[in-house]
């Protein structure tokens, strides 16, 4: 079985868009407990490599490199950069999500500002026509992470998979295609 239900969203995200195929190399940003890395090395059929980061521990998976951190930490993000070393991605995803404090202007922040990260992290790893897929709340700060990510792919659709409706404002933003040079869009 899965670790959790959050597989049933990735799931539906995959088949739809075909993010996923064998050989890529995938980055997993906020994977514990690990249902989206179980979903990815299923597809993966062996093929491939997965980095997972998660600032809660994660009980091991058989082809999933671990780092236990805080992504928001430059010395977390360096571990990472590390494990990968030269090679770019084929695709981030990015399923995090802050501790909610119930204030929602922070929280609406918080979320914001992973996403931004997630972003950028993308924005440098991604090899040219790679995708990105990152859980965003719709609210404050939405549609400008819509508008920077626009130069930065072919295209940026937003989806909502049945599997997260009950949690009304959380949302998917996909970006498909990362351009050669993102910071320019080119
Ligand atoms: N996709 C996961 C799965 O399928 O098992 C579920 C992810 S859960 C919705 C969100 C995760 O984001 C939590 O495990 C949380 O610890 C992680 N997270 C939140 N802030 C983080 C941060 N700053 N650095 C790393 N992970 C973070």
């Amino acid at each position: 079985g899965y670790r959790s239900r959050a597989a049933y969203k990735l799931m539906e995200l995959d088949d739809k868009d075909k993010l996923i195929r064998p050989g890529m190399a995938v980055v997993d940003l906020g994977a514990a407990p690990g249902s989206w890395c179980q979903v990815v090395v299923e597809r993966l059929k062996g093929k491939g490599r997965v980095f997972a980061l998660d600032l809660l521990e994660m009980h091991p998976m058989h082809g999933v490199e671990f780092i236990q951190g805080d992504f928001t930490e430059d010395a977390v993000l360096q571990q990472l950069e590390n494990l990968l070393g030269e090679q770019p991605v084929d695709l981030v995803i990015s399923d995090m999500a802050p501790n909610m404090s119930g204030m929602s202007v922070i929280d609406q922040a918080r979320s914001m500002h992973l996403a931004e990260l997630a972003l950028d992290f993308a924005q440098h790893w991604l090899k040219p026509g790679g995708n990105f897929l990152v859980k965003v709340f719709i609210g404050s700060g939405f549609e400008e992470l819509v508008k920077t990510m626009k130069p930065q792919f072919d295209k940026v659709v937003i989806r909502k998979p049945k599997a997260s409706r009950d949690r009304s404002a959380e949302t998917y933003l996909l970006g498909l295609g990362a351009k050669r040079d993102g910071k320019t869009g080119v």
